[in-house]
């Protein structure tokens, strides 16, 4: 049957449920979350959550730009955008390495990070490798809001098997992707970027040098954390 051949149906109704509790694990840890049906939904529910004249920081995240959040904000034209990763059409970073280093600085204190997340636990934890630091700092301290969106496709039971995950399989991908897509040769030397396994290696591209845990919000930053769970493939 025709119907048959695709199932995003299915799985969208089948990762409203997963969501559902993982929204009642964030309450408990004091953190809002919600879940968007599809990207459009999503991006509306964030675009609500930005208020016009504020400055919106973020990082290296292909989830916002399957989404359309950067594209919202343009359209929108009330926000400036701190975007240490623009590219051009050929995949090339924009801006300088200085000019990187100087946005990221400046994104710490935006007024409102968004962001996309390695993993979301059942549990309601969201756990993240980063290479730099950069993109897992003002997820923690820094900017006044922060919002976290997240395609079900990176729900796992716990922790460890986060972590099995963002090593096996979202650092290998996006080394590939770097080598690939953004001229970085470099990263297709790692062993994952080789042989797609993980050998905890020393190579001086490593790109999981920082590991972080987010497991509530303070109380004082209650209404100041956000996650919203979408029920699509997003990101790696
Ligand atoms: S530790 Fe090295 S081999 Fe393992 S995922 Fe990270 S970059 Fe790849």
């Amino acid at each position: 049957m025709d119907a048959d051949l695709n199932i995003q149906l299915e799985e969208g109704n089948y990762y409203e449920k997963l969501a559902n509790r993982i929204i009642q694990n964030f309450t408990r840890k004091g953190i809002n979350a919600c879940f968007a049906n599809n990207i459009k939904q999503a991006c509306s529910m964030v675009m609500k959550m930005i208020p016009e004249g504020a400055v919106v920081g973020t990082a290296d995240s292909m989830t916002l730009l399957q989404v359309g959040v950067f594209s919202a904000l343009r359209k929108r034209g009330k926000n400036e955008v701190l975007n240490p990763f623009v590219r051009d059409d050929d995949g090339k970073l924009v801006f300088s390495g200085d000019e990187r280093q100087e946005l990221m600085r400046r994104v710490l204190l935006s007024d409102v990070y968004i962001i996309g997340t390695n993993a979301v636990t059942m549990d309601g934890k969201l756990v993240n490798i980063d290479a730099h630091g950069n993109r897992v700092a003002p997820m923690i301290f820094g900017p006044r809001k922060v919002i976290v969106v997240v395609g079900a496709n990176k729900i796992v039971k716990n922790v460890e098997e986060a972590i099995t995950r963002i090593k096996g399989v979202c650092a290998p991908i996006n080394a590939i992707r770097h080598g690939l897509k953004h001229h970085h040769p470099d990263f297709l030397e790692l062993p994952c970027a080789k042989t797609g396994i993980c050998v905890d290696c020393n190579h001086s591209w490593r790109i999981c040098r920082y590991t972080t845990i987010i497991e509530g919000a303070n109380p004082p930053r209650k209404d100041c954390f956000h996650v919203v769970i979408v029920g699509e493939r997003l990101g790696l």
